[in-house]
């Protein structure tokens, strides 16, 4: 690495990369005709021999890698959950990046992996966690690259806490349950770490609890179980689910968990960004009876990919399910000395400076910017609602929550067997337009429209345009009567 070629060639990919940003608003959301092996045919078989100079690598991300994307920074990309990227956020990978160290064990890199203690604790007090998730309140929190990881993690350690305690056969008996909006991440992370698939409880919920986890419906599953010879291991709370950005009741979950000696997890890695401003920590209400807490700052917190904090109040259920000690990573200089080691909190061995980038969108943004951020977003989704109320011909089919607005075609007439076809050919129509993206969801045997505000480029204006958009191609698809 030479530090000039270092510089110059970094400024290109900045350059570059401002430019991008510059014009991105003008590209299609989606590539308007990819191709599956597209790429394949534009690029030659092997590698070269000899490098090429950064500009000609530039010029063909130009032209064959860019025009295949799907523009996740587009501030009229409205689809899954939002992916924030941040000027920030970026100035923080490229000292991670750029620093390249690895804090695998302390001594491996003291001051990443102190600093990791610091941003997890900050961001900690930000969503309002209890001081039971704070290093000094006997908790403590790690960065991983995503809530599965997360999720499987804590999904070990309260296998692990469950298997001291009843022997290793009893595997075969522990059930984990989750609700039918829970993220498909739980179910996963069951599997992994050797939950029989059977014993993996999807509760059902309904437009009555808001789609939240009724806490009856899943008490008299637990009984069942119970009364069966079976286990209650682990049960998922989500704050803000993928579809729906449905609330579960925490502190009732909570106290289910309590009573059956279950690990509660709580996922928020959507909602969780709001958390930070006071209107909306009720939805937290109860963490302190919850084993474990995740959000992803890479959604709607302006850190570019990847980001997740997770956050447990007993480190050691985690530390035990997850260390190694091979002699090679034994630090000899600090023998005895209290240490977070994160190899012993996640999978992986090796792992990035992922605090930097979360320090230095902090540090820049500080917690009113962030708050102002979350909440300009949520101003824009409640317009769209609004808008979609007052239009007879569209309806909100579950009231928004945070910056989520899920609406559709309304049915035409009692028994309108159309509908869903329709609305199906809206978003597709919407979508081929290049204008916005959206995606959809089915609840109750709706086919909805997602509408998910929270592009770190969205303004009010690229929202609007969105409505507009959705009447203009609603009228084509010939869903709409004459206004
Ligand atoms: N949980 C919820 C509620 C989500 O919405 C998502 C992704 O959208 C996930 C988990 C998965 O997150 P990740 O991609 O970080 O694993």
């Amino acid at each position: 690495l030479d530090p000039e070629t270092f510089a110059a060639e970094s400024r290109s990919v900045i350059d570059f990369l401002g430019g991008y940003y510059r014009d991105v608003e003008s590209y299609p959301v989606r590539p308007p005709d990819a191709e599956p092996g597209r790429l394949r045919t534009l690029l030659p078989d092997a590698p070269p021999e000899h490098g090429d100079p950064v500009d000609v690598i530039l010029e063909d991300v130009r032209r064959h890698i860019v025009p295949g994307l799907t523009h996740w920074q587009s501030p009229n990309f409205f689809a899954y959950y939002p992916m924030n990227a941040s000027t920030a956020g970026f100035a923080g990978e490229m000292l991670s990046t750029g620093l390249n160290v690895v804090p695998f064990v302390w001594a491996a890199s003291p001051a990443a992996t102190e600093l990791e203690g610091v941003v997890v604790d900050w961001m900690c007090k930000l969503v309002g966690l209890p001081d039971r998730f704070l290093f000094s309140g006997g908790g403590g929190g790690v960065l991983h690259g995503s809530t599965c990881e997360a999720v499987v993690c804590t999904l070990a350690a309260a296998r692990d806490r469950a298997l001291s305690r009843l022997g290793h056969d009893a595997i075969l008996r522990m059930v984990v349950y989750a609700s039918d909006q829970s993220h498909s991440t739980f179910q996963k992370g069951a599997r992994i770490i050797g939950i029989p698939p059977s014993n993996f409880r999807v509760i059902p919920t309904s437009a009555a609890s808001g789609y939240g986890l009724a806490v009856d419906s899943l008490c008299s599953v637990v009984d069942a179980d119970v009364a069966s010879g079976l286990v209650p291991l682990y049960l998922c709370g989500t704050v803000g689910t993928t579809g729906l950005g449905a609330v579960d009741p925490v502190r009732q979950l909570g106290e289910v968990a309590r009573r059956y000696g279950m690990w509660l997890h709580v996922d928020a890695a959507y909602a969780g960004s709001s958390l930070i401003c006071p209107e909306f920590r009720d939805c937290i209400d109860g963490a302190e009876l919850a084993d474990s807490v995740s959000m992803n700052p890479h959604k709607w917190f302006l850190t570019n990919m990847d980001c997740c904090c997770l956050w447990v109040a007993s480190p050691a259920m985690l530390t035990s399910a997850l260390s190694s000690n091979p002699e090679y990573l034994n630090g000899v200089s600090q023998e005895g000395a209290e240490v977070v080691d994160y190899k012993d909190w996640q999978i992986a061995l090796s792992r990035p400076f992922r605090a930097m980038k979360l320090w230095v969108v902090l540090r820049r943004y500080g917690a009113a910017g962030m708050r102002a951020y979350i909440r300009r977003h949520v101003e824009m989704a409640e317009w769209f609602e609004r808008t979609v109320r007052a239009d007879r011909r569209f309806e909100v089919v579950v009231p928004r929550r945070f910056s989520l607005v899920t609406f559709r075609l309304r049915p035409r007439y009692e028994g309108d067997q159309e509908v869903d076809a329709l609305n199906r050919k809206l978003l597709v129509a919407v979508n081929a337009s290049g204008r916005a993206f959206m995606t959809h969801f089915v609840v109750d045997s709706k086919f909805v429209i997602r509408m998910a505000v929270g592009g770190a480029m969205t303004q009010m204006r690229h929202v609007r345009d969105a409505w507009e958009l959705v009447k203009e191609k609603a009228k084509e698809v010939g869903a709409l009567p004459s206004d």
